[in-house]
């Protein structure tokens, strides 16, 4: 949980991920494109891992400028 979808609360995932991409958080595949602790742009992302046929199966993404967490990148799905 972060302080902005902390302050809002979201009836369904479905209004919750309809937030995040109109307010430019996410693209429309869940990917993080700005940060939700301070609407940061610059991202980065750290703690990959791999396996051996799928190459980087998980990953997570940081801002760069508060140094926060921003989402978990597993088998294709984000979770913010
Ligand atoms: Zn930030």
């Amino acid at each position: 949980m972060n302080l902005i979808l902390k302050t809002i609360q979201f009836k369904t995932i479905e209004s919750e991920v309809k937030f995040l991409t109109e307010n430019g958080y996410t693209n429309e595949k869940g990917r993080p494109l700005k940060c939700i602790h301070c609407n940061g742009i610059n991202l980065d992302s750290r703690n990959h891992q791999y396996m051996d046929t799928a190459g980087v199966c998980e990953y997570e993404v940081y801002c760069k400028e508060c140094g926060k967490s921003i989402g978990h990148w597993a088998y294709g799905y984000w979770e913010v």
